[in-house]
């Protein structure tokens, strides 16, 4: 029987979730599903130090607002405890399998691959700075392990008293000496480092009974039988450790394949796409808005305006693309298309104007009457209460110009509240003398007018103009004016016939008084 795909999405609870770790969680779905395998979300919860209250919550919610729903994994913040005790392979947050690794840990020792350290802290910190005075750096390695108070140097009998005397220890991994890993990437290729340029990375800490990273990360990777990892860059360095340690365990034969992806570069191309970038060029960079424990907020997609949908969209294709001119895909459609070898080994750049892009791609898509109730949510806020049938055809009025739902505001408030101000360019342009008197008589004319169509607006209103000999421009830049308060919007006979017969006048009666 073929295997079954496993991948897993392993984020730390630190903070909010990047645009690049959803990119993560995207790509893991896609390569799963594809081969109709799982996706799973497992939280790594092993630094309490780095902890973030709400964060697990956030991924959850990020993940669902998404579309990337895991097949398992923790939920809602807890796990859903009936169904995953029944898992073989639950729970799925580190800190509640904590019993697990400390075995790992051990055999690793016990086989001579792994050593208890008992340096403290600041036995460590006076070394690295007696190091950097003379310009070199200490690193915990095969060259200086076996000076410092570790198991491979203590007698037997003194490594135990030193285990019961206090739990300042560590178990570190024994890196061999002068070996060549030689690594595969899914996207990467080929990738070979000598264990020389590593360090005894530490692997379990008695002083919080707890693991690190990368022995949570390697246990956990094999109980949960995950066949492929997918994670970003920056886990690169770490690959030589996990390789050496699937082999420690006895586990190389079944080690899962691996994949890197590259960083989200900055509009510019210059370094990683940050916090900053999104503030200061006027995006998110998180997919929904998060408040820290000072209070201070970060704007996210969804509370932007972005449609799920397209925030998915313009994520696959920030690292991937897929060959053809298609730039549009739904979930499904990426789930077909996406492949691994077209994702880009150099960083991907981000650009704001092409997400908006997407945005209004998606905003077109929409059924006017979702956009319409999605409006009237945002009216409402606004204490605007709208007919629906009347939202509609504004929507579907101004959907070609409008990449987001707070557009049509922008574009058209006039609809729901009179202009208060008129921009005096236009006036000052436009007004005429005769200004007053022409928009009264063609108040008078709409006033007496039976048919308040579009169509028929539309026709009577050039007809008028001409057979009265008024000026063209002048006269419906000043209705305009009167209308929309400036010269943008829609047709105006568009606008008249939506306001209707009696705001229309109301409008027009209203502006001569202004400027009488
Ligand atoms: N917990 C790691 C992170 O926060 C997971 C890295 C991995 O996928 O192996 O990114």
């Amino acid at each position: 029987m073929a295997e079954k795909t496993r991948v897993r999405f392993a984020p730390s609870p630190t903070g909010p979730l990047h645009m690049g770790g959803v990119r993560t969680a995207l790509y893991n779905y896609l390569y799963a599903k594809q081969r109709g395998g799982d996706f799973i979300l497992r939280i790594e919860d092993t630094d309490s130090q780095r902890f973030v209250p709400g964060a697990e919550e956030y991924i959850i919610e990020a993940l669902a607002w998404c579309g990337i729903s895991p097949d398992e994994g923790v939920e809602g913040g807890k796990i859903a405890e009936e169904a995953s005790a029944k898992h073989p392979h639950a729970p799925y947050r580190q800190s509640q399998r904590r019993h697990l690794y400390r075995e790992y840990a051990e055999k690793l020792v016990k086989d001579g691959n792994a050593y208890y350290a008992f340096d403290t802290s600041e036995e460590l910190d006076a070394l690295r700075k007696e190091y950097e005075s003379r310009g070199e750096t200490f690193t915990y390695n095969f060259k200086v392990r076996h000076s410092l108070a570790t198991s491979l140097y203590l007698s037997g009998e003194e490594t135990e008293r030193r285990l019961r005397e206090n739990n300042h220890w560590v178990i570190r991994f024994k890196v061999p000496e002068d070996r060549v890993v030689k690594m595969s990437d899914m996207i990467r290729g080929e990738i070979e480092v000598n264990t020389n340029t590593l360090d005894d990375k530490v692997l379990w800490k008695a002083a919080d009974e707890l693991p690190t990273y990368h022995l949570a990360n390697i246990v956990d990777d094999h109980l949960m039988e995950i066949t492929d990892v997918i994670r970003g860059e920056e886990w690169l360095p770490s690959l030589p450790l996990h390789y050496l340690l699937y082999e420690a365990l006895g586990w190389d034969k079944e080690q899962p394949r691996f994949a890197h992806l590259s960083l989200l570069l900055k509009p510019d191309g210059k370094g990683k796409l940050s916090k900053r970038d999104g503030d200061r060029l006027g995006f998110p960079v998180f997919p929904l808005e998060w408040k820290n424990s000072e209070g201070e907020v970060s704007r996210g997609y969804r509370e932007d305006g972005y449609f799920p949908e397209a925030f998915v969209n313009l994520l696959a294709f920030l690292g991937w693309n897929p060959g053809t001119e298609q730039e549009i895909f739904s979930l499904e459609e990426l789930v077909n298309a996406f492949s691994l070898d077209r994702v880009v080994k150099s960083g991907a750049k981000f650009n704001p104007d092409k997400a908006k892009w997407y945005n209004q791609e998606y905003l077109r898509m929409h059924d006017d009457k979702l956009l319409a109730v999605g409006f009237e949510r945002y009216l409402a806020k606004m204490g605007i209460s709208s007919d629906i049938g009347y939202t509609e055809k504004i929507v579907s009025l101004l959907k070609e110009r409008a990449a987001f739902i707070s557009d049509f505001w922008d574009l058209g408030g006039y609809f729901f509240i009179a202009p208060s101000e008129y921009d005096m360019a236009v006036k000052s342009k436009f007004w005429k003398e005769e200004t007053p008197a022409i928009l009264g008589e063609l108040s008078s004319i709409l006033s007496s007018t039976e048919d308040f169509s579009r169509d028929e607006i539309e026709r009577i209103l050039p007809a008028v103009i001409k057979e009265r000999g008024w000026q063209m421009g002048s006269v419906m830049n000043t209705l305009r004016l009167a209308l929309v308060g400036a010269s943008k919007g829609p047709g105006v006979a568009d606008i008249i016939a939506l306001l209707g017969k009696d705001e229309t006048c109301a409008r027009i009666e209203r502006i001569i008084r202004s400027f009488a």
